[in-house]
């Protein structure tokens, strides 16, 4: 295995340094070293099934592989040391039949021969967006959009011109499968109030990290990054824990329609969220600024 796996390497250097296209010679390698994953791997990276997520300011990156088959499956990827999916746990780390997945296969192929889709993540720290936004000062300072992200309407805030006060704006309903007509609705809002940043609700866990019901959050977050209209448009995550329940508890005695009550909460939720950020980061500068003028 371990011989298989250094004149694997071997060839994947040379590919990458002749930065041309790969010779007979390399994929009959490459072909007797990992047999029908190749073919698999190739039509993957044919398919534009490779995305790099580079990560900023980290500059670390991982790789999102969609499977070949017709589900479209994707799975988290680092092409040396891991694959979400099930054969790369039992092929490749339980039975050691296959020196990688096809995913992993099909990441090298493709970072070797740059066929990958790049996409680069605009995440920064609560802070550090908002300072951001304060040294960007243009004439019109830029606003902040608070999103509370839910599985069929996205409720949304916007903080005023001094970014100290959130009120509700209105409520998208998510159109599944139709991503281009909501980014649509957001690059209106963006040129509209001149939005300086998107303050996404996070279900953070306990320990700060993501919970479970984060995902589709992130998932929503990485589509709407897809479509690419929002190259450089910076976005923080906050957490928004409490903020549903809360106004829930806060509704209650207008004993509103269901319907009613459901759309005041989703915009509410998102006022709860962006009006924690503002007054969290307004406060942080207020703290910096007093130790710095003593
Ligand atoms: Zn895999």
């Amino acid at each position: 295995m371990a011989a298989s796996i250094s004149v694997a390497e071997a060839v994947w250097s040379e590919i990458r340094l002749s930065q041309s296209a790969v010779t007979d010679d390399q994929l009959s390698i490459l072909h007797f070293l990992f047999g029908k994953n190749l073919e698999r791997a190739t039509r993957i990276v044919d398919q534009r099934g490779v995305k790099r997520v580079i990560g900023e300011p980290s500059g670390r990156s991982l790789f999102q592989v969609v499977g070949e088959s017709r589900r479209r499956e994707e799975y988290i990827c680092f092409p040396f040391h891991y694959c979400s999916c099930y054969s790369f746990f039992y092929e490749t780390i339980n039975r050691g039949e296959q020196l990688t997945c096809k995913h992993q296969l099909a990441a090298r192929l493709a970072s070797s021969v740059g066929a990958c889709v790049e996409v680069k993540m605009k995440l920064m720290r609560p802070i550090d967006l908002f300072q951001q936004a304060l040294k960007n000062n243009k004439p019109v300072q830029g606003r902040f959009l608070g999103l509370d992200v839910g599985v069929k309407y996205v409720g949304l805030a916007i903080s005023d011109p001094h970014n100290k006060i959130a009120s509700p704006l209105s409520v998208l309903v998510r159109k599944k499968s139709k991503i281009d007509l909501m980014a649509k609705d957001f690059s209106l809002l963006i040129s509209e109030f001149s939005l300086a940043g998107f303050i996404v609700g996070y279900p953070f866990d306990s320990q700060g990290a993501g919970s479970v019901e984060a995902v589709p959050v992130k998932l929503f977050m990485e589509e709407l990054r897809n479509t690419g209209k929002f190259e450089g448009l910076p976005y923080t995550y906050w957490d928004e824990r409490f903020t549903s329940k809360c106004v829930e508890v806060f509704l209650r005695p207008l004993n509103l329609q269901h319907a009613l009550s459901k759309s005041f909460v989703d915009k509410f939720a998102a006022v709860g969220i962006l009006q924690g950020y503002l007054d969290f980061v307004n406060r942080n500068l207020k703290e910096t600024d007093s130790v710095l003028s003593r």
